[in-house]
């Protein structure tokens, strides 16, 4: 009688690879000119996989609900989250972000998400895409 773990190994035999190739199936020669083909629509990105329920991507921030308490500054511990005083909003550097979504579960507003997005990279942690405000 097959008992779960061979047929686990029979799964992992000849089932399909786990992993996705992304965003290519090949290792381009040079990203940057493969990058440049994906603007000019002569390649397609491979998508990436879908993230499960619950997935902790890219914070997201709902600024107009934001009451500016600051109870998300004093529990983050990675010193993510900047306070605005002129206008009473936060910003966060996603760059610090370990995304323990600490700061989520204590706004009392609900203003703060982990949203699916994980594609993050980038060359400068100071990018507007890595500034959420
Ligand atoms: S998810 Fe965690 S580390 Fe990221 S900003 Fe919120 S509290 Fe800070
Ligand atoms: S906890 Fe929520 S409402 Fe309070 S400052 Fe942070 S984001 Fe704004």
């Amino acid at each position: 009688m097959a008992t779960p773990m061979i047929v686990e190994l029979f799964k992992q035999l000849f089932g399909g690879p786990e992993t996705n190739l992304f965003p290519a199936k090949y290792a381009p020669d040079s990203i940057i000119e493969f990058l440049e083909a994906v603007k000019r629509g002569d390649i397609k990105l491979i998508p990436p996989v879908e993230t499960p329920p619950g997935f902790r991507g890219k914070i997201a921030y709902d600024r107009e609900k934001c009451i500016g308490c600051r109870q998300c500054i004093r529990v983050c511990p990675a010193g993510a989250i900047e306070f605005i005083p002129d206008e009473k909003k936060v910003k966060i550097y996603v760059s610090r972000c370990t995304f323990c979504s600490q700061c989520n579960d204590i706004c009392p507003v609900k203003c703060l998400s982990m949203s699916p997005e994980f594609l993050l990279a980038d060359y400068d942690k100071y990018s507007d895409s890595l500034i959420v405000k």
